[in-house]
């Protein structure tokens, strides 16, 4: 299929995710130390950068790719988030961050990325922000701020909700086969089967 590159990146660790395909890339999730994921690229082309949400931990690396005219792609209702230092959160680090312009690409459920010999599909996972996405490939799943190993995302933050956060991880993760690598946007990766067994935070 593809080889993953984890790299935790930006002062709170946000899991960037690097595909590896044999000539081209899929970036998800630069949230910083862009100059470091463009090496790791090598020399394959960068196909697009595709992020979870628009929350600063995730985006903040952005403009390496931006610049480079490689597409960036998000969830609907989080593209404003990318223009507002409020909304992404970077105000309150005292370093607020925004892109250059919105995104190139808007993403919804149903959506298929075409990666070489295979492709991503797109899920709505709403509840940590209002256009949270997760990304599917055969047998993972990147679940951004939305589920993590034996946790799962904060939804005290502007369109947080956590009904809706419970919801999107029992009618859009959960039933995921069992085996289905998880990807989280921070910290170590799990299985679905692992979480429905023994994350706590959903009953
Ligand atoms: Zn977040």
């Amino acid at each position: 299929m593809f080889d993953i590159i984890t790299l935790p990146v930006g002062p709170l660790q946000a899991n960037c995710y690097i595909l590896l395909g044999k000539k081209k890339a899929i970036i998800i999730d630069p949230g910083g130390e862009g100059e470091l994921i463009l090496e790791k690229t090598g020399n394959l082309e960068i196909q697009s950068v595709i992020l979870t949400h628009g929350h600063g931990d995730h985006i903040a690396g952005c403009p390496v790719f931006v610049d480079k005219g490689i597409p960036i792609c998000i969830g609907t209702k989080d593209n404003d988030m990318l223009l507002n230092p409020v909304a992404n959160y970077t105000t309150f680090t005292g370093q607020p961050f925004v892109l250059d312009k919105a995104a190139d690409i808007l993403l919804k459920e149903g959506d298929v990325i075409d990666f070489e010999n295979t492709s991503l599909s797109v899920i709505d996972i709403p509840g940590h922000t209002f256009g949270h996405i997760g990304i599917c490939a055969d047998g993972i799943v990147f679940t951004g701020d939305t589920l993590f190993n034996g946790s799962v995302g904060r939804t005290d933050l502007e369109g947080g909700d956590w009904a809706t956060l419970e919801k999107s991880i029992k009618e859009k993760l959960y039933i995921l086969a069992d085996d289905t690598i998880v990807y989280p946007g921070h910290g170590p990766s799990t299985t679905i089967g692992t979480e429905k067994k023994y994350n706590s935070f959903i009953r």
